[in-house]
């Protein structure tokens, strides 16, 4: 099919701003050992107005989200509310947003249509967890990245799991998705967090590790590591919005 002027400038327009888009691998291993302020900055500069950031608001979040406003407090924060978070996240996102100074965090919901064709009686999240995921997180977070040409996630390697071998870079589709806390150490995590003197997420304080939706957090047992409370028991760790694309990703190594 033949492509429209429009079209075509706008498809060269987007390689004159992305030239490492033909070999993601090579970028990533290029950015391996910077920052994650280092990392934001590349970002930023590579897709400016084209670039948004992730965050789930949990007991880890405040770091990313500290480096961002150190960036550029203005970037997209797109943050997923299932309708089935604990009021004290929400509290967490209002007293974080406050605290860094950010300018522009988007609360994104489930289509109500989606909610009341697949779980009118608010059960879905016991009965079949990845639907539950898919029309809470999966589903909205795609449509509200269609708008951006790139997106920033706060994972890092040692969360474990699939996320053991994160790249600083990856493809997502047609988007580029950055991971500048990859190589980061829990120490380093909480050296940043006191050193900057970050709040903490209020459930941290009754013993949970690391908090998402209410039906799938459980308090971890004493010594457990970090996302060991989710999904506890069901094998499931991740609730989708990475999973496909680090099967399919490269890494740095
Ligand atoms: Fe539903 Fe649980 Fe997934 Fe939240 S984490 S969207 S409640 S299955």
């Amino acid at each position: 099919m033949a492509m429209s002027a429009e079209t075509g400038a706008a498809e060269k327009e987007r390689d004159r701003a992305a030239p490492w888009r033909p070999d993601v691998a090579a970028f990533s291993r290029k950015l391996a050992q910077a920052s994650p302020r280092e990392i934001i900055e590349v970002a930023a500069r590579a897709l400016p107005g084209r670039l948004a950031v992730v965050s789930s608001f949990g007991t880890e979040s405040a770091v990313l989200l500290k480096f961002v406003a150190e960036v550029d407090p203005s970037l997209p924060v797109l943050f997923l509310d299932t309708l089935w978070l604990f009021k004290e996240t929400l509290a967490y996102r209002n007293a974080l947003v406050a605290h860094l100074g950010l300018t522009d965090v988007r609360t994104i919901a489930p289509s109500p249509s989606a909610l009341a064709m697949r779980d009118p009686k608010r059960d879905l999240a016991f009965r079949d967890r990845e639907t539950c995921c898919g029309i809470r997180k999966v589903t909205p977070l795609a449509q509200e990245l269609a708008a951006f040409d790139g997106w920033i996630s706060g994972r890092k390697r040692y969360q474990g799991g699939e996320r053991a071998a994160l790249p600083t870079v990856e493809a997502d589709g047609p988007r580029l998705k950055f991971n500048p806390l990859a190589r980061l150490s829990r120490a380093q995590l909480e050296a940043t967090f006191i050193g900057a003197k970050l709040p903490r997420h209020p459930l941290e304080t009754l013993g949970f590790t690391s908090v998402g939706c209410s039906p799938c957090t459980h308090r971890p047992a004493a010594g457990a590591f970090g996302r060991d409370g989710r999904w506890s028991g069901l094998g499931k760790t991740e609730c989708g919005i990475h999973t496909a694309l680090l099967s399919a990703s490269a890494t740095d190594k």
